[in-house]
C-alpha cells in the first residue's frame, strides 16, 4: 500500500506542476472516509512541493449541505471545514472552502410541506437531484465559466459498486489519469479508485490529519453509526445515495435509517424524535388518507399531501426540533426562510385554514411570528379583494390565485414560466370557474 500511495502522490505533484495553472482543482469533500483520504493525499503531496510553487494553483474544497444532513454529522463536517481553511493558510496552499446548498424552492421541507410532495422512495426519488446534484453542478459550471476548464478530484473507488467500476472503465482514455466528465470542460481525477475500504481505514488510522482534524473522531462516528461494528471491516455506504458517508436524516428511500438508529443506541438519544418523524414520513407516503386523490397535472392517482397533513408534519417537525434542542440547543431542523416559503406555497395552494406562524407558536408556545407581516398583508388583501368583487364573488379566487402565483415567483427569485403559470390558472378558471382551484404544476 505504501508504494501505491507514493505513486499517487507523485502523480498529484506532476499534475499540480503542469503549466495549466488556470485550471483550478475542485475537490469534492463530504467529510466521509473516502473524501477525507483523498484530501489528505492531495495535501501531503502538496507539502512536498517547494512553498514558492505551492500556492500557484487555486484549489476549491467543495462540500454540499442538503440542509437535512444528520445533525451529528453536519456539526463534525463544519468543524472540519473550518480547520481545513485555517490550516491551508498556514501551509501556504491556495485553497478555498465552498459549501453548496439547495435553492430555497428545492429544499426537502419546501417540497414536502410547501408543495406536498410525498416523502421520496425509489419510484419517485425527487430529492437527489434537487438536494445534491443541482447545487454542486451549478457551482462547478460557475467555476468553468470563470476559468475555462476545471479538474474535479473525486474520492470514488471501484470496490464500492460494480456500476461505478464499469463507469470508471468506460470513461478512462489511454493511460491519462484524467477522464472526461459529463459536464463540458470538466475533467475528473480519481486517485483513490483502486483502494479497498479496509485500506482507506488503515490509511486514516496511520496518517494524522494535516488540518488538525481527528480521524479517530471520524472512525468513532462511523463505528457508532454502524451498530458498534468496527469500520475496518464494515462499509457503511448507504444504498440511498451511493457514496454518501451517511444519508439525509429524513431519507425514506431506505426502509430503515440504520445509522441514525445506531447513533441513538450509542448514546445520542436526543435523535429519537427525528427517527420517529422519519418513520412517520416513510409510512405517510403510502397512506392514501394523507394524499389528495389527484396529482397536480389532474391525473387521477395519489397526489400531494392534503393540507391537513402538511400542517401535521410541520407540527411534528417543529416538535422534534424543540425536543432535540433541549439537549442540543444549536440544532435547527428547518430554516426561517423555508418556513416563509412554505407559507407562501400554502397561499398558492389556497390553503388559508393553516398558518405556519400559528403552528410555530403552538409548538413553541411563543408569539414570535404572530405579527408575521405576510399574514397581516394577506388578510388585508383578501378583505379588499372580497369587497371589490361583490358582484362577481367567483373572481376572488381567480385573482387571489394569480397574485399568489406571481408573488411566489418573485419571492423565490424565479420568474421563469410565470406567464405560463398565469395562463394555466386562467385556463382552469375559464373551463371550470366553480371547481376548487387545482394548483399549477410545481415541477
Ligand atoms: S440520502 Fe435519501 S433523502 Fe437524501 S438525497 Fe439521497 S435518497 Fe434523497
Amino acid at each position: 500500500m505504501l508504494e501505491h500511495i507514493k505513486h499517487i502522490q507523485a502523480e498529484i505533484i506532476d499534475q499540480f506542476l503542469q503549466e495549466d495553472n488556470n485550471r483550478p482543482w475542485i475537490i469534492g469533500f463530504s467529510g466521509g472516509k473516502d473524501s477525507t483520504m483523498l484530501l489528505q493525499l492531495v495535501w501531503t503531496a502538496l507539502k512536498k512541493i517547494d512553498p514558492i510553487f505551492r500556492g500557484k494553483r487555486r484549489i476549491y474544497v467543495m462540500c454540499n449541505d442538503t440542509l437535512v444532513e444528520n445533525p451529528k454529522i453536519v456539526d463534525f463536517i463544519y468543524r472540519t471545514l473550518r480547520n481545513i481553511e485555517k490550516a491551508a493558510v498556514i501551509d501556504g496552499i491556495n485553497l478555498i472552502v465552498e459549501t453548496t446548498t439547495p435553492k430555497l424552492e428545492d429544499t426537502f421541507w419546501v417540497n414536502v410541506l410547501g408543495r406536498g410532495y410525498p416523502a421520496p422512495n425509489n419510484i419517485f426519488r425527487w430529492c437527489t437531484e434537487r438536494l445534491k446534484i443541482n447545487p454542486t453542478t451549478k457551482r462547478i459550471l460557475e467555476k468553468i465559466d470563470e476559468n475555462g476548464e476545471v479538474i474535479l478530484f473525486l474520492g470514488t473507488r471501484s470496490d464500492e459498486s460494480a456500476n461505478r467500476a464499469k463507469s470508471i472503465k468506460r470513461h478512462q482514455f489511454g493511460t491519462n489519469r484524467l477522464r472526461k466528465h459529463s459536464l463540458p470542460k470538466a475533467f475528473v481525477y480519481t486517485p483513490i479508485q483502486d483502494f479497498l475500504t479496509e485500506e482507506v481505514w488503515q490509511y486514516l488510522l496511520a496518517v494524522p490529519s494535516p488540518w488538525n482534524g481527528h480521524n479517530r473522531e471520524l472512525i468513532t462516528l462511523y463505528r457508532n453509526a454502524s451498530g458498534g461494528d468496527c469500520p475496518l471491516v464494515i462499509d457503511t455506504t448507504t444504498p440511498s445515495c451511493g457514496n454518501s458517508r451517511f444519508g439525509c436524516w429524513v431519507c425514506t428511500v431506505v426502509s430503515k435509517d440504520k445509522s441514525m438508529e445506531a447513533l441513538i443506541d450509542n448514546g445520542e438519544e436526543w435523535m429519537q424524535p427525528l427517527s420517529d418523524l422519519r418513520d412517520t414520513l416513510a409510512e405517510s407516503r403510502d397512506n392514501l388518507e394523507w394524499r389528495e386523490d389527484f396529482r397536480r397535472n389532474g391525473q387521477e392517482a395519489p397526489g400531494p399531501y392534503k393540507p391537513k397533513y402538511r400542517a401535521l408534519i410541520l407540527e411534528k417537525l417543529l416538535t422534534a426540533q424543540k425536543e432535540a434542542q433541549l439537549t442540543e440547543p444549536d440544532i435547527d431542523l428547518i430554516t426561517n426562510q423555508e418556513l416563509v416559503a412554505i407559507q407562501i406555497m400554502w397561499y398558492r395552494d389556497s390553503i388559508f385554514n393553516y398558518q405556519v406562524s400559528e403552528i410555530y407558536n403552538k409548538v413553541y408556545n411563543a408569539n414570535a411570528m404572530k405579527a408575521d407581516k405576510i399574514d397581516v398583508q394577506k388578510k388585508k388583501e383578501m378583505e379588499i379583494l372580497s369587497s371589490s368583487c361583490k358582484t362577481n364573488p367567483e373572481h376572488v379566487q381567480l385573482i387571489s390565485d394569480l397574485l399568489s402565483v406571481q408573488k411566489t415567483k418573485i419571492l423565490l427569485r424565479n420568474k421563469v414560466g410565470l406567464s405560463g403559470d398565469l395562463e394555466k390558472q386562467m385556463e382552469r378558471f375559464l373551463t371550470n370557474p366553480k371547481k376548487k382551484k387545482e394548483t399549477v404544476d410545481a415541477n
